[in-house]
């Protein structure tokens, strides 16, 4: 049975691997290990969750069915956990497969030696997934799961605050918590790599070969922002080295950088395309729905307490920040609201917050104003600038007049007793004004309309 299971799947992988992108099938597909014949389905082994629900999408669910119905005449497969795979064989009383090729993590005797270097809070658990992100992360784990055996050396590549130590810690704590063996995994910022590097040459020889079996004794090699090595081409001759010796030995490399190796300037043509030969992914900011997923996230670590509703306001607010702000943010709102003995922040405490970051300022020049949607408005519906924020109280005029009042409240970072000056009115009209509004677009496809349409001329010129 073994035999025959382990014969059509291979097969099943060589038509993978033709229906898949290259990197589709090395993320998603190559992990794949058949168990077992249940009934009319097959059971195969997926490494995580991610990979679990990747697969599970139909456009990867319908190619891979149509491909197992062709070798197997099975009418299903079944998708279990590799951390579940143990007990899923001692259910059903199957006999270990062995999986010799892989580098088997948990086989080996744990020694206590060292303490864990990486920073705890910087574990996959904690790493947000999501479009923006799902692709690096999921070569991350791959490469966490089976060092030197994936994609190597693997290139991450980013802005400032986007994740990548984060990641880069994460697969330290990864491989270190699942490590049975000793696994030496150093990690290393290219500053230090270069500080340790200048030093060891002032000293003498010796220090200069400690330095290098530091280095070529790794099995995993972290090093983070390797832009700095631009320029400095004595530690990048000997970084070559480093990296030779060890992918020559099967080693695994992971490297972050601000920017593409084609994009650092000065980074010597072998380096360069050294980095090039493994696999090299970006990591973007955060879109909305990512943000509203890390702004969660981060409140439940945190312990904040937040009115309902506000992780959306932040969400779409915070979309010219990185990451790291967007922590620094989420903590000033909870002390404010600290501070004056709220039980919870809300939204006029992180207007406050959101001001006095500066926010206002960028949302100023981001050329969007009072004026302009004030403008745009009495121009969409064509009701004179001065009746709109005049006192008139006839329905042409009155309905305009909130939409304008609304839109100011969500596209501007001001406070609502800004909007009142604009309007020569207390805050409680600008709040009775915002929450009409916000009212009928929840259950009115044409008010969603029109404030879609509204918001698009704002923003366009
Ligand atoms: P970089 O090294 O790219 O400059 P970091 O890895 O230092 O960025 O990340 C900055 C901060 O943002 C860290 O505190 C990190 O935990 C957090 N962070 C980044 N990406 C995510 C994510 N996807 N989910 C949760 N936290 C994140
Ligand atoms: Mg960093």
């Amino acid at each position: 049975m073994q035999k025959y299971l382990e014969k059509q799947w291979a097969e099943c992988m060589d038509d993978f691997s033709k229906t898949f992108s290259s990197v589709s099938y090395s993320l998603w597909l190559s992990p794949l290990q058949p168990l077992n014949i249940e009934e009319d389905s097959i059971v195969l082994t997926v490494p995580n969750e991610l990979a679990k629900s990747t697969l599970e999408r139909p456009n990867y669910h319908d190619k891979i069915l149509s491909i197992v119905k062709q070798h197997f005449n099975l009418s299903n497969f079944i998708l279990i956990l590799e951390q579940e795979r143990d007990e899923y064989i001692k259910e059903f009383n199957l006999s270990h497969p062995n999986d010799e090729d892989a580098i088997d993590i948990t086989s080996i005797e744990k020694p206590i030696t060292k303490q864990n270097p990486f920073n705890p809070r910087y574990t996959f658990e904690n790493f947000v997934v999501g479009t923006t992100n799902q692709v690096i992360y999921a070569a991350c784990r791959a490469v966490a799961e089976q060092p030197g055996k994936r994609f190597n050396p693997l290139f991450i590549y980013g802005g400032v605050g986007l994740g990548k130590t984060h990641l880069l810690h994460a697969i330290g704590n990864y491989i270190w918590e699942h490590k049975t063996q000793n696994i030496n995994i150093v990690y290393i910022t290219c500053e230090d790599f270069t500080n340790d590097f200048l030093e060891a040459l002032r000293k003498k020889q010796d220090t200069l070969s400690e330095f290098r079996e530091k280095y070529r004794n790794a099995d995993v090699l972290l090093v983070d922002d390797i832009q700095f090595i631009a320029n400095r081409e004595k530690t990048q001759e000997e970084f070559f080295h480093t990296f030779n010796n060890l992918y020559q030995a099967g080693k695994q490399i992971i490297i972050s950088s601000d920017r593409q190796p084609k994009d650092i300037p000065t980074l010597t043509e072998r380096l360069r395309s050294r980095f090039s030969s493994g696999f090299i992914q970006d990591i973007q900011p955060p879109d909305f729905e990512t943000r509203l997923l890390i702004i969660q996230k981060k409140i439940e670590l945190e312990d904040y307490s937040y009115a309902p509703g506000l992780d959306y306001l932040l969400a779409e607010r915070l979309d010219n920040v990185n990451i790291r702000e967007m922590e620094g943010i989420l903590k000033k709102i909870h002390f404010y609201a600290a501070m004056h003995g709220m039980k919870e922040a809300n939204k006029e405490v992180m207007e406050e917050v959101l001001n006095s970051q500066g926010e206002l300022e960028k949302k100023k020049s981001s050329s969007i104003s009072e004026d302009k949607i004030i403008d745009t408005i009495s121009k969409y519906f064509n009701v004179p600038r001065d009746d709109l924020i005049g006192r008139k109280r006839n329905k042409e005029i009155v309905e305009p007049r909130q939409i304008c009042i609304y839109l100011m409240w969500s596209l501007l970072a001001i406070p609502l007793t800004t909007i009142g000056q604009t309007f020569n009115r207390d805050h409680t009209t600008i709040i009775h004004a915002r929450d009409k509004i916000m009212e009928q677009a929840k259950s009115s496809p044409a008010t969603q309309k029109i404030l879609e349409d509204i918001t698009k001329q704002i923003k366009s010129d």
